[in-house]
């Protein structure tokens, strides 16, 4: 790792296998003038592989030390973003409106916050492409009856298509992580499922719904909707929000909305 020690604390597990690399380039694709933002660059393994597609490249990294490695081996064509990507600004990329590509072996510490900031800006973003802990990607993918269906399922399914992309074992990187790893393809729909889900209230309905997974929708919603309210969705308030289809929350944040925008 040329003399640089992987820090715990900022989920360093640098990516070596080159087989793994190339086929994420490959199933990423990019071509030379799109806007492409790298989170967590690293020592550059995905990096440099991108830089030989691309005509410039950004990158989000909050290591300070590897900030100053990047900047001397890769200081052409590529722009580094010394901050914190949980609060980096992408919309400030934008340019002529052409939305942003964006790609990264994350750190696994902080994935579903990250995950839920790129969310917020996913108008500005055309597609995504991340590797991350096998077990998150399942929550992201499952559906409803499964043990891992929840917030972050039904959020990112309400506003992207997403597929798994590749499988990748713990030695594939340096350090091993004591996880499996998956490579995971996200694209924000062009058009909205429905108005609702871009409404700041869904996110709120859904958030509330699953404060408490073994709680009843009547109680999670308390503070939300009464249980007639609930019915009117076609909704039985008796049941748990893990037994909800995403239409099943578009139902219930269309009565959700409506009953707070009239109490405004
Ligand atoms: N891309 C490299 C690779 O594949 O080998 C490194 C991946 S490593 C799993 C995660 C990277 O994200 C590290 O470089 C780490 O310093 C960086 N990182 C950690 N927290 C970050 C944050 N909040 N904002 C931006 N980068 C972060």
């Amino acid at each position: 790792m040329n003399g640089h020690r992987a820090r715990k604390r900022f989920g360093q597990n640098f990516l070596h296998d080159r087989r793994v690399i190339e086929n994420i380039i490959r199933q990423f694709n990019p071509q030379p003038a799109q806007t492409v933002v790298e989170i967590g660059p690293g020592l550059g393994a995905l990096t440099g592989p991108l830089l030989e597609r691309l005509d410039h490249l950004h990158v989000v990294e909050l290591d300070r030390d590897l900030v100053e490695r990047l900047d001397q081996q890769y200081h052409r064509r590529l722009t580094i973003h010394a901050q914190d990507a949980l609060k980096f600004d992408f919309r400030e990329l934008v340019d002529n409106g052409a939305r942003l590509r964006v790609i990264g072996n994350l750190p696994y510490n902080i994935s579903t916050p990250l995950l839920f900031h790129l969310l917020d800006q996913a108008d500005v973003v055309s597609d995504m492409m991340f590797m991350l802990q096998k077990e998150v990607v399942q929550r992201m993918l499952a559906g409803p009856g499964s043990k891992v269906y929840g917030r972050l399922s039904v959020m990112l399914q309400s506003r992207c298509e997403i597929s798994k992309v590749l499988d990748v074992g713990p030695g594939a990187f340096t350090p091993a992580p004591k996880v499996e790893s998956a490579v995971v393809a996200l694209t924000p729909r062009d058009k909205a499922l429905d108005p609702v889900c871009e409404a700041p209230c869904f996110a709120r309905l859904v958030k509330a719904s699953f404060a408490q997974r073994r709680k009843t929708l009547r109680n999670n919603l308390k503070s939300c909707l009464d249980s007639e309210q609930i019915s009117t969705a076609g909704i039985d308030p008796s049941c748990r929000a893990e037994t909800l289809s995403l239409e099943d929350f578009i139902g219930l944040a269309q009565v959700f909305c409506e009953t707070e925008s009239a109490t405004e």
